[in-house]
C-alpha cells in the first residue's frame, strides 16, 4: 500500500511545475531514493542534448523550439555508471526515516522532532550518532541533560545506515509524487500489486 496522500500522476492529471525526470543509472536503478534522483525537465532536456542519458519513457507532453518537437522526458537513464553512494545524505527526513518515523524514547509517532543524546549545549554534535527521533513532549522532558542521566535511553543506539537500510525502511515511506511511467524502476510497484 502506499502511503496516505500519495498521489499518482496520470499521463491526463496535472503534473508538478518542474515536469521531474526520473533519472536512473546505468543499469537502470535510480541514483538515489532519499531523496528520489529527480531532475527539473530543464536539466533533463540539457542532459539528452547533450548525450549524457537515454530518454526510457516520456510525458504525453510535448516541448517545441525551432527545429524541434520532442515529447518531455519523464524517465532518463545515464549512459555512464555511477557508483551509487553506500551511505545517505544526513538530512531530517533520513534521520526519520531511520528512526521510522517514532520517537525513540516512548514509541509515539506523532509531533516528532529531533533529539541530541549529548546536548548541543554541551558540545554534542549533530550528526548520525547523537540524533535521535523524539516527540515533542519527550524532547522536553529530557531538555538539556544527558540521555542516560535521566535513564532516557533510546530505543536504538543511532548510527549512521547504509543505503540499503534505508530503502527497507522506506517501504512504507514513499513519495508524494510518482508518475505512472516511474513504477516499473522503483521498488514501490511491487507493494502497489500488493
Ligand atoms: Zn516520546
Amino acid at each position: 500500500m502506499l502511503a496516505e496522500g500519495t498521489e499518482l500522476i496520470s499521463s491526463g492529471g496535472t503534473p508538478p511545475e518542474s515536469w521531474p525526470a526520473l533519472v536512473l543509472n546505468a543499469d537502470y536503478r535510480p541514483l538515489s531514493y532519499y531523496p528520489l534522483s529527480l531532475w527539473h525537465w530543464q536539466a533533463t532536456i540539457k542532459a539528452v542534448f547533450l548525450d549524457r542519458v537515454n530518454i526510457v519513457d516520456c510525458y504525453d507532453r510535448m516541448i517545441h523550439s525551432p527545429g524541434t518537437e520532442m515529447r518531455l522526458p519523464s524517465v532518463v537513464a545515464l549512459k555512464t555508471w555511477i557508483r551509487p553512494a553506500l551511505y545517505p545524505a544526513f538530512t531530517r527526513f533520513n534521520v526519520f526515516l531511520r528512526d521510522r518515523f517514532t520517537c525513540q524514547y516512548c514509541g509515539s509517532t506523532e509531533d516528532l522532532t529531533f533529539d541530541h543524546l549529548i546536548p548541543r549545549s554541551k558540545g554534542g554534535l549533530t550528526r548520525w550518532d547523537n540524533v535521535v527521533t523524539a516527540c515533542s513532549p519527550c524532547n522536553l522532558k529530557k531538555g538539556a541533560r544527558y540521555a542516560r542521566d535521566i535513564g532516557m535511553m533510546p530505543r536504538h543506539a543511532p548510527r549512521r545506515p547504509t543505503v540499503y537500510e534505508l530503502h527497507r525502511n522506506g517501504r512504507a515511506f514513499p513519495p508524494n509524487f510518482l508518475h505512472e511511467s516511474w513504477m516499473d524502476y522503483l521498488y514501490w510497484d511491487s507493494e502497489l500489486e500488493e
